[in-house]
């Protein structure tokens, strides 16, 4: 899945990313969903470890357009996971508290301890998207924040965070058909909103702001992955072998037992 990944002080063109892709994968649909259960499994048991040896930190970053699929992302990579390990932060508009502090004040407090595996439905990076392009800082305030993002992601890193950051990508036709599909399924319409319309038709606006973003804050402590996601389980494939591989290589064991535990005898 290397092939995803944005290396660090390259130009990202996102009109020469296919949202379709399917890397080097050979299987289809059916191969790829049996792997991403496997993978499923597998996350299951390093959360576990993870929990256990309660000395690493983990932070995945979700950041997409609106239908992108952060939400089914969650569900089904995360699918079985236990929940007492793993928290999600979903980053709304700020609210006047928020405004009134620094951009990152929130984020901080939604960071993992120990132990931990956070989820950012959104992130700190709504701060050079969303604000940018509807001018909420001049641009003189969200030029300054890619640095202060890096800054901070490293003060993260050095601190014991594993942070991965994904961008589910998908192009406009994509979100058309998605957005119908809410509107013609009664149990989804509550997803729709008429401002998704609006935000829509910035769709460019919004793809070069993502774009500076992927050039200016893909670190090798903090990569970011650019997810095709115009299919579901190639998304959840990609981020599901990026999660086990990046914990595999933590090296993570479990705590070492009481001494004497062999002559125990419970009564
Ligand atoms: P989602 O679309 O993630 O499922 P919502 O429909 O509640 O959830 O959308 C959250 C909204 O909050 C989005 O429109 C997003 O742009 C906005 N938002 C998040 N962070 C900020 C921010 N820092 N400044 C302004 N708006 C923000």
């Amino acid at each position: 899945m290397k092939q995803f990944i944005v290396k660090p002080k390259t130009k990202v063109k996102l009109s020469e990313w296919d949202p379709n892709d399917t890397g080097d994968f050979k299987g289809g649909k059916k191969e790829g969903l049996a792997q991403v259960e496997k993978l499923n499994g597998r996350l299951e048991t390093l959360q576990e470890l993870l929990f256990a040896e309660h000395r690493h930190k983990v932070l995945i970053v979700l950041q997409a357009m609106d239908t992108g699929g952060k939400d089914g992302t969650i569900r089904r990579v995360f699918d079985g996971v236990n929940p007492a390990g793993v928290r999600v932060v979903s980053f709304k508009a700020p609210t006047a508290e928020e405004l009134d502090h620094d951009f990152l004040w929130r984020v901080h407090k939604g960071v993992p301890g120990r132990g931990e595996m956070v989820i950012f439905n959104r992130s700190h990076y709504e701060d050079v998207l969303v604000v940018r392009v509807h001018n909420l800082v001049p641009p003189e305030v969200w030029s300054k924040r890619y640095d202060q993002i890096n800054e901070f992601e490293r003060m993260l890193a050095e601190n014991g965070t594993t942070i991965l950051k994904f961008f589910l990508h998908i192009d406009l036709d994509e979100q058309k058909e998605r957005l119908q599909a809410r509107l013609d399924d009664p149990t989804k319409r509550w997803k729709f909103r008429l401002g998704d319309l609006s935000e829509r038709q910035r769709w460019s606006e919004y793809m070069q702001a993502y774009e500076d973003m992927l050039n200016k804050t893909s670190t090798e402590y903090a990569p970011w992955y650019i997810v095709p996601a115009s299919r579901k389980w190639f998304r959840d494939l990609v981020i599901s072998s990026v999660l086990v591989d990046t914990l595999e290589g933590l090296e993570m064991k479990y705590p070492e037992p009481e001494e004497n535990l062999d002559r125990v005898v419970i009564e």
